[in-house]
């Protein structure tokens, strides 16, 4: 009887994902175990900073994993039931909650690169989120670190002290399509293991932000392997433990900003880390937590484990709505003057790598739609309108789209409740400047949980009022 149960136990906390977010990866009877013994079914919101000792000196605050709670910055009870589910989800070894997606970067940054010699190496897309690339440079920079970068649809370049420029035949063909015909990862990875130097961090980003290239998880873990380069950290945000778990392909840490799907309500800025193993690049960013200081309020745990509940079913909703858009939007007249961005279209550049990463043919809520100038020039020539489309042209038509559409609220982050829709290449360009990894004409779209016919026709409403003031 006693083997039955604990072979059930064990069932329920490791088996499904629905189970244990609904139920906090513990068995509900030991549900009492809160300071109060009052059997709450809840985790308490534990706001004490402090723990007192007895006679003895000895600590009794335990967070439900068993460790004794001293003090709130480096263990918060609440805190610690979150790190724990979070943990069980990405089947990892440990968890660490920081106080926002940056600062498990920085965490990152400080514990796996910090302090190591001259030759030290970082790899990092040169897409994705623009905060992370922009702090990755300036941190990189800063301290003396080659920051080697690769990028689908740039030359191989290397930032840092020396500035090298590393170029040598990649022995294994990098994927033939439009973006990846520059230098790949995989050839970033060779060019500087045949230079003598290990990389001491590849960050990794997929599917990368606003364009959503998905990078080949397990094939990166394999070479880097192979040629003896260091830990592999990916900001998984957008894939969630739902559809993919890096750990599981051999990645050393996962990260997420948990501002987003991980909350999914908009009210928390949070970020979190979970390890493979509690090595010694784990201690160090622990370290980095807790003398550092960026850690998390119990009420933003709490609220974390509130939205946490439904992860699942929002990410299995969000990825169904997303995917039934981006057809709809492939097929309807009038969206035939955007490419629409998603990765669980065959059209999409890294649609097969997706297929084979991402578990149940679900691919998440986030795709992008990018404005076509040829198909802009045309509606303006219709309409008699002079002159020669430019980028000005194309911004302004996006941002009414942006700001005309209905049922989708015009505004920054991703992964919540409510679908929002963004142009990136306004947010992350100062007036004047150019960035040549967004394109000008790309509007992101986070698919939220309304009706996915009221969200085309929001959009669709947003296509027209913009077309109209052409
Ligand atoms: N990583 C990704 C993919 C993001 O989208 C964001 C924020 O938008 C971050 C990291 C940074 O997270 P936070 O805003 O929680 O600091």
């Amino acid at each position: 009887m006693r083997c039955l149960e604990r072979s059930l136990t064990h069932r329920l906390e490791m088996s499904d994902l629905g189970s244990i977010l609904v139920t906090g990866k513990r068995d509900p009877a030991n549900a009492a175990r809160d300071a109060h013994d009052l059997g709450s079914v809840i985790e308490p919101i534990y706001t004490s900073t402090t723990f007192a000792r007895d006679e003895n000196h000895e600590l009794h605050v335990r967070s439900r994993s068993g460790k004794s709670v001293c003090y709130s910055r480096p263990d918060n009870p609440t805190v610690a039931t979150c790190e724990e589910i979070l943990c069980a989800l990405e089947d990892g070894a440990d968890c660490a909650l920081v106080s926002s997606g940056m600062a498990a970067v920085n965490a990152v940054l400080e514990g796996v690169v910090g302090g190591g010699g001259d030759e030290r190496c970082v790899l990092a897309p040169t897409r994705g989120y623009f905060a992370v690339r922009a702090f990755l440079k300036e941190w990189c920079a800063s301290r003396r670190v080659n920051l080697i970068e690769y990028d689908p649809d740039y030359p191989y370049v290397a930032y840092g002290a020396e500035n090298e420029r590393l170029v040598v035949d990649c022995p294994e063909d990098t994927p033939k399509n439009g973006h990846n015909a520059g230098v790949s990862i995989y050839t970033c990875m060779y060019n500087a293991a045949h230079y003598g130097k290990r990389i001491s961090l590849i960050w990794i980003e997929s599917p990368a932000n606003p364009t959503w290239d998905v990078v080949d998880l397990r094939r990166v873990v394999r070479r880097a392997r192979e040629l003896g380069h260091g830990c592999i950290c990916v900001d998984s945000t957008v894939m969630t433990p739902c559809l993919v778990k890096p750990l599981t392909l051999g990645c050393d840490i996962v990260m997420h900003s948990a501002t987003k799907y991980i909350n999914g309500h908009g009210d928390v800025v949070a970020g979190a880390l979970v390890t493979r193993e509690k090595n010694e690049n784990w201690r160090k960013i622990l370290h980095v937590r807790q003398l550092g200081g960026a850690v998390l309020g119990s009420f933003d745990a709490y609220l974390l484990l509130r939205g946490m509940r439904t992860l699942d079913l929002r990410v299995q909703r969000q990825s169904e709505s997303a995917l039934w858009l981006a057809r709809s939007m492939q097929e309807s007249d009038m969206f035939n003057g955007f490419d629409v961005l998603y990765i669980g279209l065959p059209s999409h550049l890294q649609h097969d790598v997706a297929r084979r990463l991402f578990q149940e043919g679900l691919y998440g809520g986030m795709l992008s739609i990018v404005l076509l100038p040829e198909w802009l020039q045309g509606q303006w020539d219709a309409k008699g309108r002079r002159g020669r489309v430019g980028l000005g042209d194309l911004v302004s038509f996006c941002k009414l789209v942006a700001t005309r559409s209905t049922v989708w609220t015009c505004a920054t982050s991703l992964g919540g409740f409510e679908s929002l829709i963004e142009h990136r290449y306004s947010v992350e360009c100062a007036p004047g400047e150019q960035n040549p990894h967004v394109p000008a004409g790309l509007l992101r779209l986070s698919v939220g949980l309304e009706n996915k016919e009221d969200l085309l026709l929001g959009l669709e409403k947003g296509v027209l009022a913009a077309l109209d003031s052409i």
